[in-house]
């Protein structure tokens, strides 16, 4: 069981999936918000239930499956509808991933949360002991966004827009995790948070 969890966060294309492959190697759990994101909402699911006594029948595929493409139109554009959606969601979000990580075999345990700045960052996630965030420059992540989505660059330029900025995201940092060179550079930092996340996974156990 992990009794120390650390929040993992980094802006779109920053090299969240790198860095967190990279802590899985070394043999460390990691409950990914966005993973739980669609497990929450599965068939049989209270919170599907919830979705759609809110939003009807409409919001539904044929074999009672959430309709995604549906309930985001639905919402987009829409605060208060997205709202009301989030008010369902991010509570079943939060819970499974916080209890992935307190029955984690591992020493310690990462909660992946993209979207930590924008979803309350502490305030939400009280049960963090600690928040590394992954960054790289406005500029390099643009560059990657287009070439792993195949997107041109107005796209990405609004997606990126649409998030938290760096300034606000680096504020929530314990730590910081460089990304703007090789991928190769982010092995020795990953290896020294390990082993400082591991002493104090130590310090903590009863
Ligand atoms: P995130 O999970 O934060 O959205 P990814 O880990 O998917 O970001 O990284 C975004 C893209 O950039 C991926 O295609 C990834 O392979 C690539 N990438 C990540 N880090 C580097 C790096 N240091 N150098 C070159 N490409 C990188």
């Amino acid at each position: 069981m992990s009794r120390f969890i650390v929040g993992l966060t980094g802006g779109i294309a920053s090299g969240k999936s790198e860095v967190t492959r990279r802590f899985e190697a070394l043999g460390i759990t990691v409950a990914d918000a966005d993973v739980a994101a669609r497990e929450v909402v599965a068939p049989g699911s209270p919170a599907l239930e919830r979705i759609r006594e809110r939003f009807g029948d409409a919001v539904l595929l044929a074999d009672g499956s959430l309709d995604r493409a549906q309930l985001r139109a639905h919402v987009f554009g829409n605060d208060e509808e997205r709202r009301a959606l989030e008010a369902i969601t991010h509570p079943a979000i939060r819970a499974r991933v916080r209890d992935i990580c307190e029955t984690a075999a591992s020493p310690y345990a990462i909660a992946a949360i993209p979207l930590l700045a924008e979803a309350g960052g502490r305030t939400a996630y009280p049960w963090l002991d600690r928040i590394v965030v992954v960054d790289a420059p406005e500029a390099v992540r643009h560059a990657r966004l287009i070439q792993r989505d195949d997107i041109d660059a107005a796209l990405a330029t609004r997606m990126i827009q649409a998030q938290a900025s760096r300034e606000q995201r680096l504020a929530l940092a314990d730590d910081v995790i460089v990304n703007d060179g090789q991928p190769e550079h982010l092995q020795p930092q990953v290896e020294a948070l390990d082993r400082i996340y591991r002493q104090l996974a130590a310090a903590r156990a009863p």
